[in-house]
């Protein structure tokens, strides 16, 4: 992929991703703006009851709900459209830490009705999304009034969060809809989870197994914000299920940032970088396990401390694209496109961890759409990296293949060099005719036509080798002007006359003639010891060729009684 289509690509999906984040939410306010209520605070005190609390008028509904801290509250909800009498309805609001509640419903009769939840109940009322659902029972006059008394609310982000009430169609048409994304989300990330670890089977990079828990990770925290959790494990304490929310999210960002670490080329991650990110891990880690271990103690610190832990992972944010940006990683800008919608819903959940955004339904479920779309834009980056790894590894095979074949071969004349070929020659079984050819008088050629003139001459001295030498025969060049050639024993057709002729009739540069002496023996090669002896052999007949006159050659057989050692002259 070209880096600037990469830029611009990564760059639209930036502005994509806010335009969608921004857009989501005030599009949802507009769907709920009909069932909406607000909600008015007032602390408990001694001698309350529902009666006298639907009758006071001391509610206060207009400061945050958060500015009451924790404690025990009432929290009471006038119904401005009331669904019409005998239809079933449910007050749905955010999932809140606290120990207890009660829920109290006026109708317009003057009549009204409790009931009353553990947090253990509550986690059966937790429906796909991390909504409370409280069901209200329906009667024929319609309900005016919902009155919440609420204990040991922690009132980390407020008391009753963003509470709409629901009829029947409406909480299963919704239902339907958030059902459908988490199953997408689910499916889509059961999906990539194996296809991730099937491909870490085969290439074992790091960064695959720290992906896969951060997939593993986020399917489990869409298990518990769905009710999937507590559906599985009845009577789960809603509280327990927020704790393992807490550990849930905390591994999600401890292995996004291992991801991160190993996903980059090494030499974008700093030393200052690395450092900075094993310290936000154990920050991470540390708050959250002390949230989840220690809540309700200390409740607002902890969870404080917990989002200050999501704010420096972000705040690497900015040195890590600048390590990438200064040292040329290949990733940056699929990085970007892959990260930036989960980093600006960390962001914004950060900044509602702190209440200064407020709370919002796909605030809270944008980290799972946001880590689906992360996952699935990933996966083509993972792909991507595979790829270049990929080549780059196909380029080394081919750099080593080059380098090979350099080492095993002479550069002048392209011929085998003399330790490739004995690497060829020695150890195999049977005999073998070695054939040592000397150009004659290759000084004065030099002398004549230059020492690159001589170059050309042994490169077409190499050619007319090569033209005579039959399958199965090792040609190499074992130094200066003396070549060698090793054949199978008896090979037809390739006598050492006709590659004297051969060379003979070769066209040499500046119309040159070349002529050459050979010295022929043969025997076993199975051993560098039987290499030297033969070697020395055909070297006695070469320097007998030359002594008899040059441009012929000479033979030896094993007993060293060669054709050029007795009576008989040479073949020229
Ligand atoms: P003889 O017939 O007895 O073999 O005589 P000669 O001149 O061929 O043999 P000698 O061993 O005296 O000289 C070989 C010369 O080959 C000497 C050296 O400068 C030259 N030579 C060796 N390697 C190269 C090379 O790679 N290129 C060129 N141009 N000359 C080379
Ligand atoms: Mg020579
Ligand atoms: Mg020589």
């Amino acid at each position: 992929m070209r880096r600037g289509f990469c830029f611009r690509l990564a760059a639209a999906w930036l502005i994509a991703a806010i335009a969608l984040l921004l857009g989501a939410s005030p599009a949802l306010a507009n769907h709920e703006a009909d069932n909406r209520l607000r909600p008015c605070v007032a602390p408990v005190s001694a001698g309350d009851d529902a009666a006298s609390r639907f009758a006071a008028r001391d509610f206060d509904c207009t400061s945050d709900q958060t500015s009451f801290g924790t404690g025990n509250f009432w929290i009471r909800m006038d119904v401005p459209h009331a669904p019409p009498a005998g239809e079933s309805v449910a007050l749905r609001f955010g999932s809140v830490w606290m120990d207890g509640m009660t829920v109290h419903v006026l109708y317009a009769d003057g009549r009204s009705t409790a009931r009353s939840y553990t947090s253990r109940d509550a986690s059966r009322l937790i429906r796909v999304g991390a909504i409370i659902e409280v069901p209200i029972a329906a009667r024929d006059v319609p309900v005016t009034s919902i009155l919440v008394r609420m204990e040991g609310a922690a009132n980390l982000r407020g008391l009753v969060l963003a509470p709409v009430l629901f009829t029947r169609d409406q909480s299963s048409s919704d239902a339907i809809g958030a059902t459908a994304l988490y199953a997408f989300f689910l499916g889509l990330c059961l999906a990539l989870l194996v296809y991730n670890f099937v491909l870490w089977l085969t290439l074992r990079h790091r960064f695959q197994l720290y992906y896969c828990a951060m997939i593993l990770a986020t399917m489990g925290y869409a298990f518990t914000s769905s009710g999937g959790l507590a559906f599985l494990f009845e009577g789960i304490d809603n509280n327990d299920r927020l704790r393992l929310n807490h550990l849930l999210l905390g591994t999600i960002a401890v292995s996004a940032l291992l991801f991160i670490r190993h996903f980059f080329e090494p030499r974008v991650m700093t030393p200052w970088l690395r450092r900075a990110i094993f310290w936000s891990c154990v920050f991470t880690v540390a708050s959250s396990l002390a949230f989840a271990l220690l809540a309700p103690w200390q409740i607002k610190l902890l969870d404080r401390a917990y989002f200050v832990s999501f704010l420096l992972t972000l705040g690497l944010c900015g040195p890590l694209l600048a390590s990438a940006r200064r040292n040329q990683s290949q990733f940056l800008s699929l990085f970007l496109l892959a990260w930036s919608a989960p980093v600006i819903v960390t962001f914004l959940r950060a900044l509602h961890g702190f209440n200064l955004v407020p709370y919002n339904f796909w605030l809270d479920n944008g980290t799972m759409l946001a880590m689906g779309l992360e996952s699935l834009l990933s996966s083509l980056v993972i792909a991507y990296r595979i790829k270049l790894l990929s080549d780059e590894r196909d380029l080394e095979r081919a750099e080593k293949t080059v380098a090979q074949r350099l080492a095993s071969v002479d550069p002048l004349t392209g011929l085998l060099n003399r330790r490739a070929f004995l690497a060829q020659a020695i150890g195999k079984p049977g005999k073998r005719r070695l054939l040592l050819v000397d150009i004659d008088h290759f000084k004065r050629i030099n002398d004549t036509v230059g020492h690159a003139g001589g170059d050309e001459v042994l490169k077409a001295f190499a050619l007319a080798l090569r033209k005579w030498a039959p399958d199965g025969c090792l040609v190499v060049r074992l130094g200066g002007e003396e070549f060698g050639l090793l054949l199978p024993e008896g090979k037809d057709g390739s006598s050492a006359a006709l590659l004297l002729a051969r060379i003979r009739s070769q066209a040499m540069p500046h119309e040159l003639l070349v002529t050459a002496s050979i010295g022929e023996a043969e025997g076993a090669l199975t051993s560098q010891e039987a290499w030297i002896a033969l070697y020395r052999s055909a070297d006695v007949a070469l320097y007998r060729a030359k002594s008899e006159g040059r441009d012929r050659a000479c033979h030896i057989d094993e007993l060293g009684l060669g054709a050029a050692l007795t009576s008989h002259p040479c073949a020229a």
